[in-house]
């Protein structure tokens, strides 16, 4: 039946009437909230480039804790600060590691609240990068091979040889995948022994979910979950993050490990693998300019879908709305709708407090 027997904006007249027809709600029950657990007491430090997010020590942290569950957001991611870094990841999985602190004290005076533990190393690591890494055996170093470059156009033509060489050229170092494993695992499990319910590695490494899950059950932890970063995007949408986590790589970037934004066929393999190593529930990292793979990845698996609306999201809304060009609860609450119209049951956001308050 056409116009003008149908009429679509008959059901759009009130706001009673859209309300009974929406297809996709939010639910305070949905959100998991970031928080950033640094060294100290008292302490709460606003991250410059994440405005209204803040780096806390423990003590605050559990205020924010009890706070994020009274407005009836069930869950919690935690990062840590922690106030050493070396080659090893020690802080990732020493018993008194940050998170291992803020996880036993929020479990004492936040019972109910479900703690999600980040697991990766890049956060204490020197070199800021997800695994281990090691110099890789390169053929020649960039300095030899420029040493080669015929001088043909004066300085300026020399230095467009070299930039064009350097793009060629393998990077110098390597991220160590299966060496990593073992760190991940020891990470895990000692997030799962301090309190941290559901383990959620992000590193992107081939074969953590495996490594993690056989590392959980052998230490007695059958019962924690695993919700893994499936398709977790190198993304300059990480960018603010950076600064709130500390966690910025001192050389080179991350596509080595995490997945090319072209991909999305990719992605499902991504998914299909960490499901096949045991994976409980899925994530889609970041999720607005990801949406389709959170629709597919939505359609082809039964597992709960995650996906984390990352800071690169959350500070551009800030921004416009300080600027005046968007109108800020409007967008706030329309970025979460498409995310969870997309698919994802489950939404990591920076809003989840503010956004539990409106829905
Ligand atoms: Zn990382």
């Amino acid at each position: 039946m056409a116009f003008p027997t149908t009429r679509l904006r008959r059901l759009r007249r009130t706001a009673e009437l859209r309300n009974m027809v929406a297809e996709t709600r939010l639910t305070p029950d949905a959100f998991v909230y970031p928080m950033f657990v640094c060294p100290g007491e008292g302490v709460r430090k606003e991250v410059r480039s994440m405005p209204g997010v803040f780096n806390l020590s423990v003590d605050e942290a559990v205020k924010e804790a009890e706070q994020v569950y009274s407005l009836g957001v069930p869950s919690v991611i935690l990062f840590g600060l922690p106030d050493k870094k070396d080659e090893v990841a020690t802080g990732a999985w020493a018993e008194n590691g940050i998170v291992q602190q803020a996880a036993r004290a929020m479990k004492r005076e936040v019972p109910g609240l479900v703690l999600m533990g980040d697991v990766c190393l890049c956060e204490y690591m020197s070199h800021g990068h997800c695994g281990i890494v090691k110099a890789a055996p390169g053929p020649q170093s960039l300095g030899a091979a420029a040493r080669d470059v015929v001088v043909v156009n004066g300085d300026k033509g020399k230095k467009q040889a070299i930039e064009k060489l350097a793009n060629r050229m393998q990077p110098e170092y390597e991220i160590v995948n299966d060496a990593s494993l073992e760190l991940l695992a020891r990470t895990s499990v000692s997030l799962a022994k301090a309190g941290i319910d559901i383990i959620a590695p992000s590193d992107m490494m081939d074969g953590r979910v495996a490594a993690i899950r056989k590392a959980l059950d052998e230490a007695g932890l059958i019962n924690t979950p695993i919700l893994s970063y499936a398709a977790k995007f190198a993304s300059g949408f990480y960018g603010p993050f950076r600064e709130a986590a500390d966690s910025a790589p001192q050389f080179g970037d991350r596509r080595s490990y995490q997945m090319d934004g072209a991909n999305v066929r990719e992605a499902m393999r991504e998914i299909a693998a960490d499901v096949e190593e045991g994976a409980d529930m899925i994530m889609v990292k970041p999720a607005m300019p990801y949406l389709d793979v959170i629709a597919t990845a939505r359609e082809r698996f039964d597992l709960p879908l995650a996906a984390y609306q990352v800071s690169g999201e959350y500070s551009m809304i800030e921004a416009a709305a300080r600027n005046g060009w968007i109108e800020r609860e409007r967008v706030m609450m329309e970025s979460l709708l498409s995310i969870r119209r997309a698919g994802a049951s489950v939404i990591l956001t920076y809003y989840a407090k503010e956004a539990a308050k409106l829905c």
